[in-house]
């Protein structure tokens, strides 16, 4: 059996396995999705989405891009940052970086791409951001894995500087935005405890798209 075919054989399996502890799991999911979670994360392999959060089928609504970009004018993540929270009234809005980004790493690199260059481009601002902490630091692989964590920071303020998050959040009180990073290393997800509301008062001085009268959350 080739991998490929091999991959409709556990297609098999996996039916057989979800049917025999709820025969009726398939006729539930094709009932529709209520997931409060939107996970945006990096396309690499290695970073399996659902089965790092110990998550179900319908209850994480996924995007995934090259280092979890959060690009203002990518037409394909902002409809699904606005349909998940406008449509699915996700509750947590996650965006998720790994360590060992090939991504980032290349941003790094002051190399032609070719087409990637624009993409990588919005890491670089990152770096151009943070350049003087990140700068500081003299061992390059910690400087690596420091504009890892910097470009999900950045990632959460793009996703905070959109009018679908500001003003859901301040007339229902979420979606909140988290930024985590998933240690390749060791398996675990760490979360960089982002202060939402502080981040959003900081952007509504300069990107405030807030309802009138309920344009402050301070
Ligand atoms: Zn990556």
């Amino acid at each position: 059996m080739t991998d490929y075919e091999k991959i409709f054989e556990n297609n098999r399996r996996w039916i057989e396995e979800k049917k025999a502890s709820d025969a009726d799991f398939f006729e539930k999911l094709a009932i529709g999705q209520d997931p409060d979670f939107l996970y945006i994360g990096c396309s690499d392999s290695r970073v399996s989405t659902e089965e790092m959060m110990g998550a179900d089928p319908g209850e994480v609504f996924v995007h995934r891009n090259i280092a979890n970009v959060i690009n203002n004018n990518d037409l394909s993540v902002m409809s699904v940052i606005n349909f998940a929270v406008s449509q699915l009234h996700v509750k947590h809005i996650i965006v998720c970086g790994h360590y060992e980004c090939g991504g980032v790493k290349a941003a790094m690199q002051p190399q032609d791409h070719g087409i990637l260059n624009p993409w990588l481009r919005n890491i670089r601002d990152v770096y151009r951001l943070h350049k003087d902490e990140l700068n500081s630091i003299k061992e390059e692989e910690l400087r690596y894995r420091r504009l890892v964590e910097l470009n999900v920071e950045e990632q959460c303020v793009n996703v905070i500087k959109t009018a679908v998050v500001q003003k859901t959040y301040l007339q229902k009180g979420y979606p909140v935005v988290h930024g985590w990073v998933f240690d390749i290393h060791s398996g675990k997800l760490i979360d960089l405890n982002l202060n939402f509301r502080k981040k959003l008062e900081e952007i509504q001085e300069i990107y405030n798209l807030g309802t009138p009268g309920l344009n402050k959350v301070y």
